[in-house]
C-alpha cells in the first residue's frame, strides 16, 4: 500500500514536471515548497534549491491587489479562509514580469537579467480532507512570445489602419458559400455608408447607379459557384453619389477558393477621386487652353488690325475732325494692346513664379480715390460712381502696384458689364485690415460660372472682348498680398467683388509658386 502511494506521487510529479506551466507550491506560510521544471525554466533558475524558501509576499512582480488578497488570506483564521479563497482567486490574471526588479530585490538570483516576460497566472488554494488551508499554487504560463505576436499584429494593425485611412484604402472578403462579409471601415467609407448598416449588397451599394450595382450582383452575387474563375482579376472604377456629390472609387476583386472550398472573393478599393478631378481639370485646362490661343489671336489681331488701318488712314486725312477720330481710335486700340500684352506678361510671371511683392507705406484711399477719377472720367455710359471709405486716409504697407492693377481689373469689370446703374468702390479700414469691395448693378454671374470665374482664361460668354485672365491674375495678386478676392453676385442683379487685405504684409519679395 505504501509502495502504491510512493508511486502514486512520483507519478504525480513526474506529470507535473512535465506539464508545460510553471507551478509552484507555497505553503500556508506563503514559503516557496516546490516547483516544477518549467517553473525553473520561466524564472530562470539553475535549481529549486535556489528559491525554496522564498516567500511569495516578497514577490516584487505580482500585482498588488493579487498579493494583499495573498497577505488577507494567509492572515485570516481558518474558517474564513475557504470563503475568501473561493471569491477572490477566481479569475487568471496576467501581469509583466520584470527579472530587473527580481535582481534589485535580491528576491532569487536568475539568470535573466535586463528583460521582462509576460506572465498569465492562476492562484489555487489546497484545502486538506479536514477543511485546512495547506497550500498556495501557482501557476504560470509564459505568454510572452503570444505576447509579443499580438503586439506585432497590433502595430501591424495600427499602421494599416494609418495607411488603409491615409490612401483611402478599403479591403473586403465576401465568402459567396456561406455568403459572409466583412470589411475594413475605409471600404464602407468609400461607398458612402456607415458600417453599421445591415450588411447586404444593396444596402453597401446603395450609393451607385443602378447599372453599376446590377453589374456587382451579376458578377459576385448571383453566379453559379462553378461559374466564377478562379483567381480572376476583376477591376472597374465607380461614381459613388453621397447627398448629389460625387466621389470616385477604383476597385480590385480577386476570386479564389479557400481551405475549406469555399468560394471567396477579396477586393480591394481606393478612392481616386482627386486622380479623376485632376484629369478633369486637366483636360478642361487643356480646352481652356486651346480656346485661349484661338481667342488670343483674334484679341491681338482686332486692335492690330485698327492701328495698322487707321494709321494708313491718318497718314491721307486732311480733315481736323477726321483726323481727331482716326487718333482716337488708334489711341484706344493701343491701350487694349497694352493692357493685352501686360495681362499675359503678368500672367506669365505669376505662373512661373516669379512675382514679387513690393513694400511701400502709401495711402489707399488716395490711390483708390484717384483711380476711380480716371474710369468716372470715361464713364460714357454715365453710370452713378460712388467711392465711399470709413476714414479719410487709410496708411498701408503694401505692394501698391498689384493693388493698382487689381482695382484697375475689377472696375474695368464692372464698367465693362454694367450698362445702367451704378459702380462702387468702398474701403473700410477694419483695424489691422481693410476690406476693399468693388459693386456693380450690371449683368451679374450666375451659379455655375462663379465657381469658375477666377479660372484662367475662364470667360460667362466666349463672345465677350478680352482673354479671361485679369480675375484670374487678380486672384493671385490678392493672394500675394495676404487675402482672397471673393465674389458675391446674382445673374441679372449685379455683382461684387471683395477682398480683405492686411494692412501690413508679413513677407518682403515674397514668391509666388504659380500653378503648373
Ligand atoms: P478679362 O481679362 O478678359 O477681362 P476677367 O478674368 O477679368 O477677363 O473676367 C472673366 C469673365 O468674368 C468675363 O469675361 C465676364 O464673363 C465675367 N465677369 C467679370 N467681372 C464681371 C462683372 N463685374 N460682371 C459680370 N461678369 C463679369
Amino acid at each position: 500500500m505504501d509502495c502504491f502511494v510512493f508511486n502514486d506521487v512520483e507519478r504525480l510529479k513526474r506529470i507535473l514536471n512535465n506539464v508545460p506551466a510553471g507551478i509552484e507550491v507555497y505553503n500556508n506560510m506563503g514559503s516557496l515548497i516546490d516547483i516544477n521544471a518549467k517553473g525553473l525554466e520561466i524564472f530562470g533558475v539553475e535549481d529549486d534549491s535556489i528559491v525554496l524558501g522564498i516567500n511569495i509576499l516578497d514577490n516584487p512582480n505580482l500585482p498588488n491587489i493579487v498579493l494583499s488578497n495573498i497577505s488577507t488570506l494567509l492572515s485570516l483564521p481558518e474558517e474564513d479562509k475557504r470563503d475568501f479563497a473561493n471569491e477572490n482567486f477566481k479569475d487568471s490574471f496576467s501581469f509583466e514580469y520584470s527579472f530587473d526588479r527580481v535582481f534589485s530585490k535580491k528576491y532569487y538570483k536568475t539568470l535573466y537579467n535586463k528583460e521582462n516576460k509576460y506572465i498569465s497566472s492562476k492562484v489555487e488554494c489546497y484545502f486538506n480532507d479536514n477543511g485546512v488551508f495547506e497550500n498556495l499554487i501557482m501557476i504560470f504560463l509564459d505568454e510572452t512570445d503570444r505576447y509579443q505576436e499580438q503586439l506585432e499584429l497590433k502595430k501591424f494593425k495600427l499602421m494599416f489602419d494609418n495607411i488603409s485611412s491615409f490612401g483611402k484604402v478599403g479591403i473586403m472578403e465576401h465568402n459567396v458559400s456561406d455568403d459572409s462579409f466583412v470589411a475594413n471601415d475605409q471600404w464602407f467609407d468609400n461607398f458612402g455608408v456607415s458600417k453599421c448598416t445591415e450588411i447586404s449588397l444593396d444596402n453597401i451599394y446603395k450609393n451607385l447607379s443602378k447599372a453599376d450595382r446590377l453589374w456587382i450582383k451579376s458578377n459576385f452575387k448571383s453566379v453559379p459557384f462553378e461559374r466564377i474563375s478562379l483567381n480572376t482579376l476583376k477591376e472597374k472604377q465607380f461614381e459613388v453619389i453621397v447627398e448629389g456629390k460625387s466621389h470616385w472609387v477604383k476597385c480590385v476583386w480577386l476570386s479564389f477558393k479557400n481551405e475549406y472550398e469555399d468560394f471567396v472573393i477579396l477586393g480591394s478599393s481606393i478612392d481616386v477621386t482627386e486622380l479623376v478631378e485632376a484629369t478633369l481639370r486637366a483636360k478642361e485646362s487643356d480646352k481652356l487652353k486651346t480656346k485661349f490661343l484661338q481667342n488670343i489671336t483674334h484679341e491681338i489681331h482686332t486692335p492690330l488690325n485698327a492701328i495698322v488701318g487707321f494709321s494708313q488712314l491718318l497718314v491721307d486725312a486732311t480733315n481736323k475732325d477726321e483726323r481727331e477720330e482716326y487718333n482716337r481710335i488708334i489711341i484706344e486700340n493701343n491701350q487694349t494692346l497694352v493692357k493685352l500684352i501686360n495681362n499675359i506678361l503678368d500672367y506669365s510671371k505669376v505662373e512661373a513664379g516669379i512675382t514679387g511683392v513690393n513694400q511701400e507705406c502709401f495711402d489707399l484711399c488716395a490711390l483708390a480715390d484717384d483711380l476711380f477719377s480716371v474710369f468716372k472720367l470715361h464713364n460714357e455710359k454715365r453710370l452713378v460712381c460712388d467711392f465711399k471709405t470709413n476714414k479719410e486716409n487709410i496708411i498701408i504697407v503694401s505692394d501698391k502696384s498689384k493693388i493698382r492693377d487689381i482695382l484697375t481689373n475689377l472696375l474695368n469689370n464692372a464698367f465693362k458689364f454694367t450698362i445702367n446703374g451704378n459702380v462702387s468702390l468702398e474701403l473700410e479700414d477694419i483695424g489691422q485690415e481693410v476690406r476693399v469691395s468693388i459693386k456693380d448693378t450690371g449683368i451679374g454671374i450666375g451659379e455655375d460660372h462663379k465657381k469658375k470665374i477666377f479660372d484662367r482664361f475662364y470667360k460667362t460668354d466666349d463672345f465677350i472682348q478680352g482673354t479671361g485672365l485679369g480675375l484670374s491674375i487678380s486672384q493671385k495678386f490678392v493672394k500675394l498680398l495676404g487675402g482672397e478676392l471673393m465674389i458675391n453676385s446674382e445673374f441679372g442683379k449685379g455683382s461684387e467683388f471683395y477682398f480683405i487685405l492686411p494692412k501690413r504684409i508679413e513677407n518682403n519679395n515674397q514668391q509666388y509658386e504659380g500653378e503648373v
